[in-house]
């Protein structure tokens, strides 16, 4: 997020993490989100952008299945597994070794002692069963 704020732009693979984890670990509407990432993207577009909201939300435009959940963390081990990415925009964390950087509460007192990062706002976990429970009882379409 800060990098978008910073730059405008956001690589495809953030994006739909980005989306996946407000529309399913969250459980927030994901036009909130889109409507944010037409504020900040420089190459925002009505299209593409409601399409890679949808489609990461599984609203059922797409052929993605509900049950597709980036893990956030699993994504950035392994798309950054050294950490670049993670160490430039999250200075807070650069001094941790490129096995903890991905997972910074897991660090105990040293991470919290040396960079006071903002704790966890939901478990990965729990959250993902949550929404897949919450996909499956959806009320059914009636078609007629
Ligand atoms: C939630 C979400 C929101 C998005 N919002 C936008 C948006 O507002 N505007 C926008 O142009 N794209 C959007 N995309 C699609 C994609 O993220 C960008 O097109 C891509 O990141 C642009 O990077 P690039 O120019 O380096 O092209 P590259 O990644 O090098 O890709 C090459 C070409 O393929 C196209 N492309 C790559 N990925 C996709 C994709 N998933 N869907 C459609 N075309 C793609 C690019 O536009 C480019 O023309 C969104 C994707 C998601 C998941």
């Amino acid at each position: 997020m800060r990098q978008l704020l910073a730059t405008g732009w956001m690589h495809n693979r953030l994006r739909m993490i980005v989306a996946m984890f407000l529309s399913k670990n969250l459980l927030i509407d994901w036009r909130e989100g889109e409507r944010f990432f037409m504020q900040h993207l420089i190459d925002g577009d009505l299209a593409a952008n409601n399409g890679g909201w949808q489609w990461s939300a599984s609203t059922g435009t797409d052929a993605a299945p509900y049950f597709r959940i980036f893990n956030p963390v699993s994504q950035s081990q392994r798309f950054d597994s050294k950490g670049t990415f993670l160490r430039h925009w999250l200075p807070e964390r650069a001094k941790l070794d490129n096995k903890s950087i991905h997972l910074p509460h897991n660090c105990g007192e040293l991470f919290f002692a040396v960079d006071n990062y903002p704790s966890a706002i939901v478990d990965l976990g729990r959250s993902r069963f949550r929404a897949l429970d919450a996909f499956k009882h959806l009320p059914k379409r009636n078609d007629t």
